[in-house]
């Protein structure tokens, strides 16, 4: 049957695998991103848009996919199509690759659908060899250029494409030929007293390319192709092999990036920004990446190669004069350098941030006198810039609210709420070093030398700062693991200045006065000498370091008009409540002011802990008669009261969610010898009996043990005291005029009966105490829907339910059958290795616990319409989560004062998104 089809089939015109790029024209667009990549896609919108780039083709990112499918192979019409645009970019240019009078040069740059660390590096310079390169020197009469450029290659090509597109792994950063390399060239500049690469002559770099054959074919066991074609497919595999590389499949997994993705490869034609004075290079924000300022922003090196501003060899200049800083004050702008170039240059700028409608990250290289543009991207941004951009381009109608809502990912507001070094204790502190403010906010932590040492003293639950000259894609685990990043070299657009302001951390970049000895694991700084281990503290907003440990403040985001701004429009969309989980009045204020509408959970418990309180709560879970039990509760009954009156003032006129007690009685009994002997005195009764009672508590599974609910039926007395306090707060703050919601919620229920029997005692002694002091509070009684039980019969609970809350950390136990407390042994492992893709007690397991939860929404209402319904757990405060509850018809979530914010712009995306869907 099979045969039969297949020989039916006539040979299929193969797929267009290879996108043209030059001249005005492009076969592809901005949004081809998923077959073009990112870098490719954007590079053809800009021919499009009439912007110069260099010409070039784009292979599809179905190359790479089909690549892996088929043993590594490529598909058979690459080849041909390959070899025809070729010929294209030759044709325009004028030139031919390979050719020994006046040779073509590439790059091959690497471009996933989105930039990616740890992805192949650039390879610049393609199609250097002993037969092109006389032909160069002859028409650019520059011979120390082609040498350079030469040497360059070999760097860039020994590294990423027959060392780590190889698998080969170093035994250590020394023996990796970049290292080598890199020393060959320290040894030259060393030994003839040079202070920068460009003192390098003609003759050194001549001699260092020489060198240079010796050190690949002694490093790595193969010779240094001296053919144009193989470097190119060279260099093009490198990309492809890259993709499953250990650094970019680490990076994926952290990022939620899919492995089907694949990437492309952008093969362009060479432009030179180190031809001479007339040729520079650089890298710009379309607005300041760090701050959100609509400032164009950028740094440019003169004569030097694109590589050179990102990996931060040298520190580059500011483009601008409205750029420059107290530290950049005395360096050459390119504005003022070349004005021409930089009015063309700020021109292009403007009309891609207006056609993009968002902030874009620049490429850019001048070679002798023209301007050249090399990629375009959304700029990547911490929290702060995200939230201005978004509301001042809404503000200048570049886009609307709803487009700036979704701007903002949740998580970034954290990083307003994120604290900071403390000024005054700054103020007073000697600084240790400077650097460049890549990424803002405060830390401190302890100094680390390595990638794999920061996520290994991370992991031992240690505070650790990464100290590192530059870093790498190689370093990308080990700057997720530390507090922030601290470089001696790079400026704002280093690798580790983008990747610490793409996760919001704290990050200094340039700290050039550091003298690091990777080595002996020592910084020596100014006259100082860190070691391993040593605690310092980073001011990423200003680039400052200091030794030691200093106290950091929170942050301040009330006194920020964008995040204002920006919750104003989130709460105009939102439609779904957000509450927060406080214990203590000073909690509830500081959620009220974080824009809590309502506590969504008070844990009576906590109440229990206080040093004077303990006492009589032990009493009462010691004794074994009622009255001793009364006796010790009655002690309780003020403190509770006071507790209640305090929360319900700071909310004032909003729901308050009150949870009777919950926990096992045993996280209350005393531990110590010394602790149970004064009990027994001040309850008058025998230790050995004490001891005995003590010991009879102990239970072989607390989490399903004596607790919740179970308490409550078995010793009403308690749940009784703690409703009278309630309802005692309520009315005696109704008569002083403040308006009080209470909602009295019992907890672990699991069958209706048991909540039944509990709502029975609540409404005796709420009806009591409304009657004592005249007057009439309106309260409810709920439960926590935490069982799966409870779940599943939630129907019948509602009828003796007002509302439901969901408590998803219960919930998520209870239906996996595992207890939180013990998963640390084996979630970790499950999420790591894929068998769960998340951490179900950080974001909701919507399959599971997000089904059971969907049911007993839809039972409850079955049985009362309207239902009130909110969710408690941890993942109240959880982006995703709280798309989830909007989406199955919760009315509120509820979750840390802290993570409020972030669940009100959460909650205003999932109305923005479940519209977006039902227009589609
Ligand atoms: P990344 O993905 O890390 O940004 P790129 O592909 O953009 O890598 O390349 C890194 C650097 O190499 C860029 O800064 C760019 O300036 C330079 N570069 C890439 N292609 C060319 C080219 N065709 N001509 C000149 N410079 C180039
Ligand atoms: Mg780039
Ligand atoms: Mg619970």
């Amino acid at each position: 049957m099979a045969k039969k089809v297949a020989k039916k089939k006539t040979a299929p015109k193969s797929k267009k695998y290879v996108y043209f790029f030059g001249e005005g024209k492009a076969d592809g667009r901005a949004d081809m991103k998923n077959l073009l990549g990112g870098k490719g896609a954007n590079l053809a919108e800009m021919v499009n848009l009439g912007i110069p780039v260099p010409p070039g083709f784009t292979i599809t990112t179905e190359v790479c996919t089909e690549y892996y499918d088929n043993n590594r192979r490529y598909p058979s019409a690459l080849k041909g199509q390959v070899e025809k645009a070729l010929a294209r970019v030759e044709k325009i240019m004028g030139k031919n690759f390979g050719d020994t009078n006046d040779p073509l040069l590439f790059s091959v740059r690497s471009g996933a659908r989105s930039s990616m660390p740890g992805m192949m590096e650039t390879v610049l310079n393609v199609g250097l060899t002993t037969k092109t390169i006389p032909g160069l020197i002859k028409k650019t009469n520059n011979p120390r250029f082609v040498y350079d450029a030469y040497r360059r290659l070999m760097m860039m090509y020994s590294d990423v494409v027959m060392e780590k597109a190889a698998g080969i792994e170093p035994k250590s950063d020394h023996d990796a030929v970049r290292h080598k390399l890199e020393s060959e060239i320290e040894r030259v500049k060393k030994k003839n007293g040079y202070k920068n690469d460009i003192d390098l002559t003609t003759d050194d770099l001549k001699a260092l390319c020489k060198k240079f054959k010796t050190i690949i074919k002694n490093t790595l066991g193969e010779e240094f192709p001296d053919d144009h074609m193989k470097q190119l497919w060279g260099g093009i595999g490198a990309v492809f092999q890259s993709w499953m590389g250990k650094r970019a499949v680490s990076y994926r997994k952290i990022e939620g990036i899919p492995e089907h993705w694949g990437t492309a490869v952008n093969v362009q034609t060479m432009v030179f920004g180190n031809t001479g004075d007339t040729s520079a290079t650089g890298v710009a924000f379309t607005r300041n990446p760090a701050t959100g300022e609509n400032i164009f922003f950028g740094e440019w090196l003169p004569n030097a190669q694109g590589e050179d501003v990102v990996a931060g060899i040298r520190t580059p200049n500011p483009v601008n004069e409205i750029g420059k800083t107290d530290d950049t004050r005395h360096l050459p702008s390119l504005e003022s350098n070349m004005p021409s170039l930089y009015k063309q240059l700020h021109a292009i700028e403007r009309k891609l941030e207006r056609h993009y409608t968002d902030m874009q990250d620049i490429e850019f290289t001048i070679e002798d006198g023209r301007l050249w543009m090399l990629q375009t991207r959304v700029g990547k941004r911490n929290g702060q810039a995200a939230i201005r951009m978004a509301v001042e381009m809404a503000k200048e109608k570049l886009i609307n609210t709803n487009t700036a809502l979704m701007r903002v990912r949740p998580e970034q507001i954290d990083e307003l709420l994120h604290p900071s070094v403390d000024p005054v204790a700054e103020k007073k502190a000697k600084q240790l070093a400077k650097g460049l403010p890549a990424g803002p906010g405060g830390a401190m932590g302890q100094v680390v030398f390595t990638a794999d040492d920061a996520e290994a003293w991370a992991k031992q639950g240690r505070k650790v700062i990464l100290v590192r000259n530059e870093t790498s894609p190689e370093d990308v685990h080990g700057m997720h693991a530390a507090q922030a990043i601290l470089t001696a070299k790079g400026g704002m657009t280093s690798h580790a200045a983008l990747v610490a302001r793409g996760w919001g951390k704290c990050c200094i970049v340039g700290c050039s006065e550091l003298e690091i000895n990777v080595k002996k694991k020592t910084i020596d700084v100014n006259g100082h000498t860190l070691k391993e281990g040593d605690w310092v503290t980073l001011n990423g907003t200003a680039g400052r370091v200091y030794e030691g440990k200093m106290p950091l403040m929170p942050a301040d985001p009330e006194n920020n008009k964008w995040y204002k701004e920006l919750m104003k429009w989130a709460d105009k969309v939102r439609e779904i409540g957000v509450r927060t989980n406080a214990d203590t009045p000073n909690d509830s204020t500081t959620a009220r002011t974080f824009g809590a509408e309502g506590i969504g959970l008070c844990r009576t418990e906590h109440m229990f802990f206080d040093a004077a309180r303990i006492k009589a709560v032990r009493e009462m879970i010691l004794s074994d008669t009622e009255e001793g039990r009364r006796n010790a509760i009655a002690k309780l009954l003020p403190y509770q009261r006071d507790d209640f009156k305090g929360i319900f003032k700071a909310m004032a006129g909003l729901p308050v969610t009150i949870r009777l007690l919950d926990p096992p009685l045993h996280e209350f009994l005393p531990h110590t010898e010394k602790d149970i002997k004064e009990l027994a005195r001040d309850m008058k009764v025998s230790l050995k009996k004490l001891k005995a009672r003590n010991e009879a508590l102990h239970e072989f599974n607390p989490m399903l043990g004596h607790r919740g609910c179970r308490l409550g039926i078995t010793y009403p007395e308690i749940y009784e005291m703690q409703a009278r306090a309630i309802m005692e707060a309520a009315c005696e703050l109704k008569k002083a005029k403040v308006k009080v919601i209470p909602e009295i919620m019992i907890p672990l229920v699991g069958h209706v009966n048991e909540l039944k029997k509990l709502r029975e005692l609540v409404v005796s002694v709420a009806d009591e105490v409304q009657k004592k002091h005249k007057v009439k509070v309106p309260y409810t009684v709920g439960t926590m829907i935490e069982l799966p039980r409870a779940a599943v019969t939630a129907d019948e609970i509602a009828t003796q339910a007002d509302f439901y809350s969901f408590g998803t950390n219960d919930l998520t136990q209870t239906t996996f059958g595992l207890s939180r407390d013990d998963a640390g042994r084996f979630l970790p492992y499950y999420v790591e290795h894929g068998i769960l893709a998340d951490d179900p007690f950080i974001t909701i397991d919507q399959s599971g616990i997000g089904a059971l939860v969907k049911m007993a929404v839809e039972k409850g209402r079955k049985t009362k319409k309207d239902l009130k319904m909110g969710i408690c757990g941890e993942h109240g405060g959880d982006p995703a989560s709280v798309e989830f509850c909007y989406n199955v018809g919760l009315n509120y979530v509820s979750c840390s004062p802290f993570r409020v914010p972030i669940a009100r712009l959460a909650g205003a995306q999932a109305t923005l998104k479940k519209k977006a869907k039902k227009r589609k």
